[in-house]
């Protein structure tokens, strides 16, 4: 640690004096003009994974560097060190990831190359447009609970679609821009486009290993004999006395053609014999076909596939949809009716619990219970019987109230499940609250259709039981 400190400071040292960029010249001013255009909100930036290098003066003009508090851009520094970067997108979900490595990566939200004056116009239009956007957002979606509506928020703030890039790297050989883990996001996207919230678009068919999954596939014509992809092509001849076809190479003695299944010789063309075509014949096997069998040749698990065997998988990029941005804004009904019941109405050991939690916090004007209405329910049961509702509702219940954490208690009784939100008042959490059903929803086997019903809204009316 010590060692590595003093190597820092070398490096720092040599850097600062062969800084390539002096005080002066085009860059410095052009940069100087974007940083003056946000005037005394000045962007501020958090260096991920940290600041090993000390980094050009631009980037510490350019910039206001802080630790700590809302930033308005991550500035990463180090590809290789950035192993859990979805951790952090939680965390900074909201913000421009801006790439100074020098290595450019499907992970940031821009590629910031220093002796670019394009890239920094680039940069800055990102980072006004992800200040100007957050603004704009709902607070239910700036504190980004669950990962669905930190998708859903992001996509909203970054004001682009969710993208598939190449990425060779990949075993999937694309990844969306901004999202390290490929198949969780295709999970999260696909929950989100069947809600409505996103909408598909078709971008690509790819290939894909039907046992590991990966896309990395060797596509080639092999012999359908033995699988090789050993062929080689050759010219036919047809023998008209006795009939056989083959590669001229086994009529071929010398300078005579002698037929090798009768052994006469083949004088004259048109007359003896002719040329039908070429064909391949596999160097391993020997075996000859004019219609060569396609197999895949998978390079991360090495199973072969045959190519009617091979299963194939859509790539979509994912917008959101009109629908999703009118509640945004607002302007469509909300997914939750208000409605103030009396709390006498709730199950006693709800009224017990809200009693305990009123008493010990001493208010119950924020907080209500929302009742869960299963619209599957009656198919389900009449389908598949009492039993397999019971369990579809338990496994729905339990993820729920993982998303909701502590925010809320899931509460279960003869009259049916209800959810105490002891912290949040129905303002806050209506926008949130259909995508939160839907994750839970998406996650079961037959989809139970859960809609929350408010049933009491805390007030400060008597709560005792
Ligand atoms: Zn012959
Ligand atoms: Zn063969
Ligand atoms: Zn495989």
């Amino acid at each position: 640690m010590h060692e590595y400190g003093d190597l820092i400071r070398i490096q720092d040292r040599q850097q600062a004096a062969e800084d390539p960029h002096p005080d002066s010249g085009p860059i410095f001013e052009a940069v100087q003009r974007l940083s003056s255009d946000f005037g005394p909100n000045k962007p501020r930036a958090t260096f991920f994974p940290g600041s090993v290098l000390s980094h050009s003066r631009l980037v510490r003009q350019f910039f206001e560097i802080t630790k700590s508090g809302n930033p308005d851009a991550i500035l990463l520094t180090d590809l290789d060190r950035f192993e859990s970067f979805d951790n952090h997108r939680a965390e900074y979900s909201l913000v421009p990831v801006i790439n100074i490595s020098g290595s450019p990566t499907h992970l940031a939200d821009a590629d910031l190359v220093p002796d670019d004056p394009q890239s920094w116009r680039d940069a800055a239009a990102i980072i006004r447009r992800f200040r100007t956007r957050r603004e704009m957002l709902p607070a239910t979606f700036r504190t980004a609970a669950t990962p669905a509506i930190r998708m859903l928020a992001y996509l909203f703030v970054s004001g682009k679609d969710l993208t598939p890039v190449r990425v060779p790297q990949s075993r999937y050989f694309f990844a969306y821009q901004g999202f390290q883990n490929t198949r969780a996001t295709i999970t999260l996207a696909e929950a989100l486009a069947d809600a409505g919230m996103l909408r598909r678009s078709f971008v690509d068919r790819h290939s894909a290993c039907p046992n590991c999954q990966s896309h990395r596939l060797v596509v080639r014509e092999e012999c359908p004999a033995c699988r090789s992809a050993n062929l080689s092509q050759a010219a036919f001849l047809h023998h008209f006395s006795c009939a056989h076809i083959g590669p001229e190479s086994d009529f071929r003695q010398g300078s005579a053609l002698i037929c090798p299944k009768c052994l006469k010789q083949l004088r004259h063309y048109g007359k003896d014999y002719d040329r039908p075509g070429d064909a391949l014949v596999c160097r391993k096997c020997a075996g000859t076909t004019t219609e060569p069998a396609v197999g895949f040749q998978c390079q991360d698990c090495d199973a072969h596939i045959d190519g009617d065997l091979i299963k194939t998988v859509d790539i979509h990029a994912y917008s959101l949809t009109d629908h999703f941005l009118s509640r945004l804004s607002g302007k469509s009904s909300a997914g939750v009716r208000p409605a103030s019941g009396s709390i006498n109405r709730l199950p006693p050991k709800l009224r017990e619990q809200i009693g305990r939690f009123v008493g010990k916090t001493g208010s119950s004007r924020r907080g209500f219970v929302a009742k869960l209405d299963y619209a599957s329910r009656h198919d389900i049961a009449r389908t598949k019987g009492d039993d397999a509702f019971q369990a579809l509702r338990q496994m729905f219940k339990d993820r729920l109230q993982g998303l909701l954490a502590d925010t809320a208690h899931v509460h279960s009784s003869t009259d049916g499940d209800y959810v105490y939100f002891h912290s949040l008042t129905p303002e806050e959490f209506k926008d949130s609250s259909e995508q939160i059903l839907a994750e839970c929803d998406s996650v079961l086997s037959v989809p139970l259709r859960p809609k929350f019903e408010i049933t009491w809204v805390g007030s400060g009316e008597e709560t005792g039981g």
